[in-house]
C-alpha cells in the first residue's frame, strides 16, 4: 500500500492550494481501470496565482528584478539546496516509485531507476550551479568585454506523463540551478510524484515561491501558462502537435521556447554488427516503459544479408516478452492510459489493414486485471517506408523492421521521416561508425550501444519535428539563461 496522504491541490508558496474552480479531475491506476485519487483541477487564475508566487520568489515585493529571496540567491546555496533535494528524493526513493508507478503503470523496479535518476538530476545541476561561467572577449583596445549567463527570471514547465519524475527532474533541475523561479505543469495522467519532490523541495529548504505546481487539463491549465505574459521561458515536453500551439502562444509575446517532442528513431544493424550484444538492447530500447519513450527505438534498419538471422532471433525474445500489472514488474506494465491504449491499438489496426505481417507478439499475464491498459509487444516484418508505422511516433511497445541494401539506402532510410531525435548504429567498422555518425539527422548517436544509460550529463533534444533547444547535461543550463555582453571602455 502507498505510504504517503493522496493529493488535492496545487502546491504554490511551498504550500497546498485549492483551486480557484473547485473541481477536481480522478486518477486511475492504469494496472486495473479503478480510481484511487483526484487531482486538482486548475485553469488560468491558479496559473496567475503561482506565477505570481514564482514572481515574487525572483523579484521580490518592491518587484526590483531579481530583488528576491531566490533572485539574490547565490550560486553556491543553489547548488547546496538541488542536493539536499536528491538527498531526500534518495531517502523517499521507494515512496517516489510506489507513487509513480502507480499513477503510470510503471514496473516498480523502473520506477525505483526513475526516482533515482530524480535524484541524479539534482546532484549534477547542484554541482554545476557555480560553474555557469562567462567569458571575456578579446576586443579593441580601451575595452574589456566579458559576458555573463543571467535567469530568465519565471520559467514555465510543461511536462508529460511517460516519465514524469525524470523530466521534471532534468527541467527544473536546470532552471532552479541557473537561478529561474519555476511554474510547473505535469500531465494529468502524472501528476503524484512530482506533487511529492516539490514538497521534498521546501523541506530541502527551496524558499517559498521558486517551486509551483498547478495540476490540471492541458488544454486549460497546460494552454494558460504557455499564454501567461509573466513567464519568461518554457520547456516542452510532448507531442509535435500540442509544441506546436504552445510556441505559437509563447511567439505572440516572444517568449523563448524548448521543445522535446519525441521521434522515431532507428536502430541500423549492419551485418557485421556483434549481433549478441546488440539484440537484448534492440528489444530493451522498444519495450522500456512500454514503448512509451520518445527516444524509444521503434524502427530496426537492418542489412538484408542479417536480416533472416535478426528476425528469427528478435522474434523469439518478443514471444517471450509479458505486459502485466506495475507491481508484478514483468518486462512492460501497462499503457499509461485508455486514451493512450486507444491510440496504440488505432496504430495495430491500420497495420494489420495496411497487410503488414506480424512477425512476433508478447502476451499479456493472464492474472492481469481485465480493466487495466495492457497492450503486449508486437513485432512488424518489412514495414515500407511510406507505411504510418515508419513514420510516426507509436509511443507503445510497437516495433517495425525494415531491410536496406547498402549503407546510402541505410542512411537515407533511417532520416526519412519528420523528426529527428535519437539514432543508434550497430556495426565493427570504425570508418562506418563515424560516417554515420556525422550523416544521421538527430540530436543523439550512439554506436554500438542505445542511450547510454540514460547519462543525465548528456545533452539530449532534436532537430526537425522532434523539436529544440537542448535538455540534460551543461547545454541546459544555456538553455535557461539569456546571455548577456558587457562591453566596458576604459581607455
Ligand atoms: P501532449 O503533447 O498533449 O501532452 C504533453 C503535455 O502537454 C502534458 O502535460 C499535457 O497536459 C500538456 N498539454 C496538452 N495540451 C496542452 C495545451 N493546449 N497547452 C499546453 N499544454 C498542453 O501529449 P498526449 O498526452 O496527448 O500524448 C499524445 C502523443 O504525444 C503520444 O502518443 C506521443 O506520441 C506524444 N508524447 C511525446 C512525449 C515525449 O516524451 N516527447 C511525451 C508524451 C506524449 P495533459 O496531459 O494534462 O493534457
Amino acid at each position: 500500500m502507498l505510504q504517503s496522504p493522496v493529493r488535492h491541490r496545487h502546491f504554490i508558496d511551498n504550500r497546498d492550494a485549492a483551486p480557484a474552480g473547485g473541481e477536481s479531475i480522478e486518477v486511475v491506476d492504469p494496472s486495473d481501470g479503478s480510481v484511487f485519487a483526484h487531482i486538482a483541477r486548475g485553469d488560468a487564475r491558479d496559473v496567475d496565482v503561482a506565477v505570481r508566487a514564482a514572481r515574487r520568489a525572483y523579484d521580490g515585493d518592491s518587484g526590483e528584478t531579481a530583488g528576491g529571496a531566490w533572485g539574490r540567491s547565490s550560486a553556491v546555496e543553489r547548488g547546496r539546496l538541488l542536493h539536499r533535494w536528491g538527498e531526500l528524493v534518495l531517502e523517499h526513493r521507494d515512496e517516489l516509485a510506489a507513487l509513480e508507478s502507480r499513477d503510470t503503470g510503471k514496473p516498480i523496479s523502473q520506477a525505483r531507476a526513475d526516482a533515482t535518476a530524480l535524484a541524479r538530476y539534482f546532484e549534477f545541476y547542484g554541482g554545476a550551479a557555480d560553474k555557469l561561467h562567462g567569458q571575456t572577449i578579446p576586443y579593441q583596445p580601451g575595452y574589456t568585454v566579458l559576458t555573463v549567463r543571467e535567469p530568465h527570471g519565471v520559467t514555465g514547465h510543461i511536462v508529460p506523463w511517460n516519465y514524469p519524475m525524470q523530466i521534471f527532474g532534468r527541467s527544473v533541475g536546470a532552471a532552479l540551478a541557473a537561478g529561474n523561479a519555476c511554474v510547473v505543469k505535469p500531465a494529468e495522467d502524472a501528476c503524484l510524484s512530482i506533487l511529492r519532490a516539490a514538497e521534498l523541495a521546501a523541506e530541502a529548504g527551496l524558499p517559498a515561491g521558486a517551486l509551483n505546481i498547478v495540476t490540471g487539463l492541458g488544454a486549460e491549465a497546460g494552454q494558460a501558462l504557455s499564454e501567461h505574459p509573466g513567464i519568461d521561458h518554457i520547456s516542452f515536453t510532448g507531442s509535435t502537435l500540442t509544441g506546436r500551439r504552445v510556441a505559437e502562444a509563447a511567439a505572440a509575446r516572444h517568449c523563448p521556447v524548448t521543445l522535446e517532442l519525441g521521434g522515431k528513431s532507428p536502430q541500423l544493424v549492419f551485418a557485421d554488427a556483434d549481433l549478441d550484444a546488440a539484440l537484448p538492447v534492440l528489444v530493451g530500447a522498444i519495450v522500456q516503459n512500454a514503448g512509451q519513450t520518445c527516444s524509444a527505438g521503434s524502427r530496426i534498419l537492418v542489412e538484408r544479408s542479417l536480416r533472416d538471422e535478426l528476425l528469427t532471433r528478435l522474434s523469439e525474445r518478443f514471444a517471450a516478452l509479458r505486459a502485466g500489472p506495475a507491481q508484478d514488474d514483468l518486462d512492460l506494465g501497462p499503457l499509461v492510459s485508455r486514451r493512450q491504449h486507444e491510440r496504440v491499438r488505432q496504430f495495430l489496426a491500420e497495420g494489420d489493414a495496411s497487410g503488414l505481417r506480424v512477425a512476433a507478439q508478447g502476451t499479456v499475464a493472464e492474472h492481469a486485471p481485465a480493466g487495466g491498459f495492457y497492450q503486449a509487444p508486437v513485432l512488424f516484418d518489412e514495414v515500407p517506408a511510406s507505411n504510418r508505422l515508419f513514420r510516426e511516433e507509436v509511443f507503445g511497445p510497437v516495433l517495425a523492421v525494415t531491410s536496406f541494401d547498402d549503407e546510402k539506402q541505410a542512411i537515407a532510410l533511417a532520416n526519412g521521416t519528420d523528426y529527428g531525435l535519437v539514432a543508434g548504429v550497430w556495426t565493427r567498422d570504425g570508418a562506418r561508425q563515424m560516417r554515420l555518425a556525422r550523416s544521421l539527422r538527430a540530436g543523439q548517436v550512439f554506436v554500438n550501444n542505445y542511450g547510454a544509460g540514460g547519462g543525465v550529463e548528456l545533452p539530449f533534444g532534436g532537430v526537425g519535428h522532434s523539436g529544440y533547444g537542448r535538455e540534460k547535461g551543461f547545454e541546459a543550463l544555456y538553455g535557461f539563461t539569456a546571455l548577456k555582453t558587457i562591453a566596458l571602455r576604459h581607455g
